[in-house]
């Protein structure tokens, strides 16, 4: 079954937002697998964000993103990894659709949130990288067949 890497950054969290993320995935009927709450090391920051490394706003985004406490999570269904993209909004909270989290709770590229996994090969590496196998719960939720046919 299909899985993403979703993290809800420093400012969600300072922002109070955590539990209208959960709820936004637990009603469109994706299941979570794996969640916690953590400070992100430095190392672990530049891991994550290793294609952006050089960019102007590289150092910014590691100051941000170790800032503050991140919940980390996992989210399973068909089709997680785009639907969770389509939820999450642009990159640029202000050309973000109305509707979805960044269009509805941000205003600056440099505070936009959440992040999740842009293709299902790199939901697979950020998953083992902040998560180890034995924290996911792999689950079968009861009302299952009332979400899907
Ligand atoms: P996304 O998070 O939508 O997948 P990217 O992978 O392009 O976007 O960028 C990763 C993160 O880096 C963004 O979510 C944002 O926090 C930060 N970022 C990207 N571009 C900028 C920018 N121009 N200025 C500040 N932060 C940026």
């Amino acid at each position: 079954m299909e899985r993403t890497f979703i993290a809800i950054k420093p400012d969600g969290v300072q922002r109070r937002l955590v539990g209208e993320v959960i709820s936004r995935f637990e009603e469109k009927g994706f299941t979570l697998v794996g969640l916690k709450l953590m400070s992100v090391s430095r190392e672990l920051a530049e891991s994550h964000y290793e294609v952006h490394k050089g960019k102007p706003f590289f150092d910014g985004l590691m100051k941000f993103i170790t800032s503050g406490p991140v919940v980390a999570m996992v989210w399973e269904g068909d089709g997680v990894v785009a639907a969770a993209r389509k939820m999450i909004g642009a990159t640029n909270p202000l050309t973000a659709e109305p509707g979805t989290i960044r269009g509805d709770y941000a205003v600056s590229v440099g505070r936009n949130l959440i992040h999740g996994s842009d293709a299902i090969e790199t939901a697979n590496r950020e998953i083992s990288l902040w998560f180890k196998e034995e924290d996911l719960i792999a689950w079968e939720p009861s009302i299952m067949s009332w979400l899907v046919e």
